[in-house]
């Protein structure tokens, strides 16, 4: 069971809603986190688990064989995303790796066989694990812009190495590619949203990707005030739980800077995010 953990932006708590839905978990049986909020994963401040693995995590990055090009162009036209040049006049073949996406296509079609491929580093996959959690994160070099192509490497590497009947991910904020990328496996996603317009704006956001997506999911509220219904309006007009409120106080956000999670710093709190996993699993296996 994959349960992915979203929100339409960063900052709302998202970090703290899936590390804390982890940590109660783990009180009861294995389960795996995974951060794929590859730009920024900070799952680990909280959970703590010790790295026992570091993987390189690359693309393909063409490279020209002089020898054998004939300056045909042909790699220019079938690239999508503008990253190969070719300056006929200079002899010349100009790979702009911070734009390739490592796709193959230019490699495939050079009439001349000419281009190979060699591995770009864009950035480290590491994993570990501590009691019943097992723990995975991508992490991408600083300025690289291939959030989509880490989270696809991260989630082919994990189909081959991550065993655990539970899944939880934290995936990247907002609603685009590496969003998506993130909810696409998911049997189950929460919407973390803060209690106010704004929040509401942005959860309408990545609750639409959601829809389209036709997944399941629910609405974790954090810092919960009362006197703003709309989210709760929203829900009911919508028909999605609200799986938890967290309220809003200066201990939770007192712990969060310490780096404890909810659910290691409160009983209470642990125990309704254990009602809320029970949910899920109810709802996903009577799907
Ligand atoms: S397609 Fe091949 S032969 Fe043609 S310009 Fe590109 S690298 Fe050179
Ligand atoms: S591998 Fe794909 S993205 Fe990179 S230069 Fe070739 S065609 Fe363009």
């Amino acid at each position: 069971m994959v349960i992915t953990v979203a929100s339409g932006k960063g900052g709302t708590g998202k970090t703290t809603v899936s590390t804390s839905l982890t940590f109660a978990v783990s009180s009861i049986k294995s389960v795996s986190h995974v951060d794929l909020d590859v730009e920024e994963p900070d799952s680990n401040i909280f959970l703590k688990v010790p790295i026992q693995r570091e993987e390189m995590i690359w693309l393909p990055l063409p490279t020209v064989d002089y020898s054998k090009c004939t300056f045909c162009g042909v790699c220019q036209r079938v690239c999508e995303y503008n990253a190969i040049f070719v300056f006929k006049n200079n002899k010349e073949v100009k790979v702009f790796g911070e734009l390739c996406r490592g796709c193959g296509a230019c490699t495939a079609m050079c009439p001349y066989g000419a281009i190979s491929e060699i591995q770009r580093f864009i950035g480290v996959f590491s994993y570990g694990k501590r009691g019943n959690i097992s723990f995975y994160e991508g992490r991408l070099n600083i300025g690289e812009y291939v959030a989509t192509d880490a989270i696809r490497w991260v989630k082919k590497r994990l189909s081959e190495i991550n065993t655990s009947d539970i899944t939880i991910i934290d995936a990247p904020p907002g609603t685009s590619c590496p969003v998506i990328h993130s909810m696409k496996d998911a049997d189950y996603i929460i919407l973390v949203t803060e209690d106010t317009p704004f929040g509401f704006f942005d959860m309408k956001l990545a609750y639409k990707v959601a829809k389209k997506m036709d997944k399941k999911m629910g609405i974790i509220i954090n810092k919960a005030l009362s006197g703003y219904d709309e989210i709760r309006n929203f829900a009911k007009e919508e028909d999605i739980p609200i799986l938890m409120e967290i309220p809003f106080d200066r201990k939770f956000a007192k712990s969060y800077a310490d780096g404890i999670t909810l659910s290691a710093y409160s009983d209470e709190l642990k125990n309704k995010f254990l009602d809320v996993f029970s949910y899920i699993e109810k709802e996903v296996h009577n799907a």
